[in-house]
């Protein structure tokens, strides 16, 4: 019998630029919740952020803690079902809704493979993913980062 697995310490950030977006983001952050064997244990606040490299409009953005039963490659399947159940959500919308979940960060683990890269590869350069997650764990970001990110922009939503 395998032994009880100690629950790991996951960050996940979440955006969504299309629909009701802040629905959007509550409702995942809900969902990440009922995950099985997993707790939101700290949220951040919205974000509203422009889009890096793309047009469209403002995204919303947020950073959760989790702890979790779940492995990596687990979680990372029940992120992208949450991406698609967020897609198909009132598809007699306008357009639908997006919904993008990130892994980034698994405990200390440093994960290569094809599907999945942890810590996730570009955190360090977005100022929507850096400044949510400062909020919940300062010790996690070096001022450096948020330096470097400084010119993009980004508003706390109140
Ligand atoms: P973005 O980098 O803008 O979030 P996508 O959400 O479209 O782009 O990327 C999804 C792809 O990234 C998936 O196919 C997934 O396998 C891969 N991926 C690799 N590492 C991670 C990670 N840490 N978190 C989420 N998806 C990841
Ligand atoms: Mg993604």
């Amino acid at each position: 019998m395998p032994a009880a697995r100690e629950p790991v310490v996951a960050y996940v950030a979440l955006g969504a630029n299309l629909g009701d977006a802040r629905a959007a983001l509550n409702a995942a952050m809900e969902a990440l919740d009922e995950l099985p064997g997993t707790r939101v244990t700290a949220r951040s606040s919205l974000y509203r952020s422009a889009p890096v490299d793309a047009g469209g409009p403002d995204y919303l953005n947020a950073v959760v803690r989790l702890a979790t039963g779940l492995t990596a490659p687990r979680l990372l399947e029940r992120l992208q079902k949450l991406e698609q159940a967020a897609g198909r959500e009132r598809p007699y919308y306008h357009a639908p809704r997006t919904l993008d979940l990130d892994l980034l960060l698994y405990g200390d683990a440093r994960i290569d493979s094809p599907r999945l890269t942890v810590p996730h590869p570009r955190m360090g350069a977005r100022a929507f993913v850096l400044l949510p997650l400062a909020e919940i764990d300062a010790s996690l970001v070096a001022p450096e980062a948020l330096a470097a990110v400084a010119g993009q922009r980004i508003e706390r939503m109140r």
